[in-house]
C-alpha cells in the first residue's frame, strides 16, 4: 500500500507506529517529526541515568540509521506549529510544510510547572526528557539538600535519585501517604520506610508554598504551606503532565485534558488518528473513557494506530490492561490498569514489606498495586481482560497464593 503518512513525535508511540507502518506499507512515504534532538530512547531507563547508575549509552533504542534502513524520514529538532485538517497539510517552526494522507498525533506530555513563587529558578527540576535526566544527574550530583514534591510515580524517581546521589532530601506530600489514590496508609507505609531508608524524609500533610533563591537565583530553600523551611540545594517536582495539544489548536479535533480518540485511536477528524500518553481512548475492558501513562500502554496504542491507519475494513481495537513498575527499593513494585478509579476495593497484607490492593467497579477487577509478591499480577490482569465479576470473592482474590480455580465458576454469558 502506498500512500503519506506523518508522525508527530519519536516516543514510543510514534515510533513503534512508524515501525508498523513500515512493515504493512513497504511502498509508503512514512515522515516522523520530532522537536527533540535525539531518535527514540528509553524515556523509562533515563531514571537510572540520572541516579548516576547508567551510562548514556545504553538509553539509546534507535539511531538514525534505523529510520534510514526503512526508508522513514525523521526529522529531529524540528516542532509542529499547526495542522490543517482540510488540507491534510502540517506546518513547522522553519516554516516547512507536510502533507498527510493519514496523520498520526503521539506529542505525549509536558510537566506541569509547580504555580507558586521561583518554581522555574535554577534548580527546580522537571522530569521528561534525556535532557532533563542530564541537568538533574548534573545537578544532584554536588546538590546536599533537597525537596521532592508530587507523590506519584515520577515523584518517587526523584526520591530514588536523591537517595542515589546521597541528597539529604524531604519528600513534601499532600496528604497522609505517597499515592493516596491508588494505597492506603498501610500500603504506602512500605514505601515511606523505604525511603526512609534511603535518607529521604517523608513529610506528609505538607506541599510547596514557595522556593526561597539566593544572590544568583539559584533555589536554596523551600517553605511549605505550614510555614516548615526545608533547605534545598535540588527540587523535584513531578505534579503531573500538561498534553502537548498545542499543535491541533485551530481544528476540530475533539479534546478532553488529551485528544479524544475511539478504540481504534481515530480522533473525531477523519484520517487523524492519536497515540500514547495524551489520548483519552475508550477502554473497552472498563466500557468508558480512560488514560493510560505507561510505556507499554503508549506503545501498543502507537502499533494499533498505524494497524488502523492502513485497514481496508477490518480495523482492529486497542484493548489492553497497562503495567508500570518501580525497581527503586530491595522489594518489587507493580501497579495495573486503572488503579485510583473504581467503586470498591480489597487488600491485604503479607509482610513488612508485602502488600496488595485490587480495585473494583461494577464487580470487575480495573486495576491494583502490588508490593513485594508479583506472582498474582497475570492472573488478577486475566480476570480484568476477561471483565469477570469477582468482587464477592475477595477472599480468593487476597490468599497469599491466588488459585483461580478457587473462584466460583463464570456464569454462562
Ligand atoms: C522519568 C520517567 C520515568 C518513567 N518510568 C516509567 C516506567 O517505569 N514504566 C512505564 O510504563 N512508564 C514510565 N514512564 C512513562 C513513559 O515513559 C511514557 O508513558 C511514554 O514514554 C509515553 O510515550 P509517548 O510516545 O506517548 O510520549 P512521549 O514519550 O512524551 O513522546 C512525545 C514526543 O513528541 C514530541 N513532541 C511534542 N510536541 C511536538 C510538536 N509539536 N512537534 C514535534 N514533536 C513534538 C516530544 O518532544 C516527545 O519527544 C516514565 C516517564 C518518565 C519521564
Amino acid at each position: 500500500m502506498a500512500g503519506s503518512y506523518v508522525i508527530i513525535g519519536d516516543g514510543i508511540a510514534g515510533s513503534s507506529a512508524a515501525e508498523s507502518l513500515r512493515e504493512g506499507a513497504p511502498d509508503a512515504d512514512i515522515t516522523v517529526i520530532t522537536d527533540e534532538g535525539e531518535a527514540l530512547y528509553n524515556r523509562i531507563l533515563i531514571k537510572e541515568f540520572a541516579k548516576g547508575k547508567l551510562p548514556a549509552a545504553p538509553m539509546s533504542i534507535h539511531d538514525p540509521e534505523w529510520y534510514d534502513e526503512r526508508d522513514i524520514d525523521l526529522q529531529l529538532d524540528t516542532h509542529v506549529t499547526a495542522i490543517d485538517t482540510d488540507e491534510h497539510t502540517l506546518h513547522t517552526h522553519e516554516g516547512t510544510e507536510y502533507t498527510y494522507d493519514k496523520l498520526l498525533v503521539a506529542t505525549g506530555g509536558t510537566p506541569v510547572q509547580l504555580p507558586v513563587d521561583n518554581s522555574d529558578a535554577e534548580g527546580v527540576h522537571h522530569f521528561w526528557t534525556f535532557d532533563d535526566a542530564r541537568a538533574i544527574k548534573e545537578h544532584a550530583e554536588d546538590a546536599d539538600t533537597g525537596v521532592v514534591v508530587g507523590a506519584g510515580l515520577l515523584g518517587i524517581d526523584f526520591a530514588a535519585i536523591c537517595g542515589a546521589q546521597e541528597i539529604d532530601a524531604h519528600y513534601l506530600m499532600r496528604g497522609e501517604c505517597w499515592w493516596r489514590y491508588a494505597l492506603s496508609k498501610d500500603g504506602a507505609d512500605i514505601i515511606h520506610n523505604a525511603l526512609e531508608e534511603k535518607n529521604v524524609t517523608p513529610v506528609f500533610d505538607s506541599g510547596v508554598d514557595h522556593f526561597e533563591v539566593d544572590d544568583s537565583g539559584h533555589i536554596s530553600s523551600t517553605v511549605d504551606p505550614n510555614g516548615e523551611t526545608y533547605d534545598s540545594e535540588f527540587a523535584g517536582v513531578a505534579i503531573g503532565l500538561d498534553f502537548n495539544l498545542e499543535v491541533l489548536q485551530g481544528t476540530d479535533i475533539e479534546r478532553d485534558d488529551g485528544v479524544v480518540v475511539d478504540e481504534y485511536m481515530q480522533t473525531s477528524v477523519d484520517d487523524v488518528y492519536a497515540a500514547g500518553d495524551l489520548t483519552r481512548f475508550y477502554d473497552t475492558i472498563i466500557d468508558d473513557y480512560a488514560q493510560n501513562g505507561s510505556w507499554g500502554s503508549a506503545k501498543e496504542q502507537g502499533t494499533i494506530a498505524a494497524k488502523n491507519m492502513l485497514a481496508d475494513g477490518e480495523e482492529e481495537a486497542f484493548r489492553w490492561v497497562s503495567s508500570y513498575s518501580i525497581t527503586h527499593f530491595d522489594f518489587p513494585f507493580l501497579s495495573f490498569g486503572h488503579p485510583t478509579i473504581g467503586d470498591d476495593h480489597a487488600e491485604a497484607k503479607f509482610s513488612d514489606t508485602e502488600w496488595r490492593r485490587l480495585a473494583f467497579k461494577d464487580g470487575k477487577i480495573v486495576g491494583g498495586v502490588l508490593i513485594g509478591d508479583l506472582a498474582p499480577q497475570s492472573k488478577y490482569k486475566k480476570l480484568a481482560r476477561e471483565e469477570r465479576v469477582v468482587a464477592d470473592q475477595k477472599d480468593v482474590l487476597m490468599a497469599e497464593e491466588v488459585d483461580l480455580d478457587d473462584l466460583a465458576p463464570a456464569p454462562e454469558q
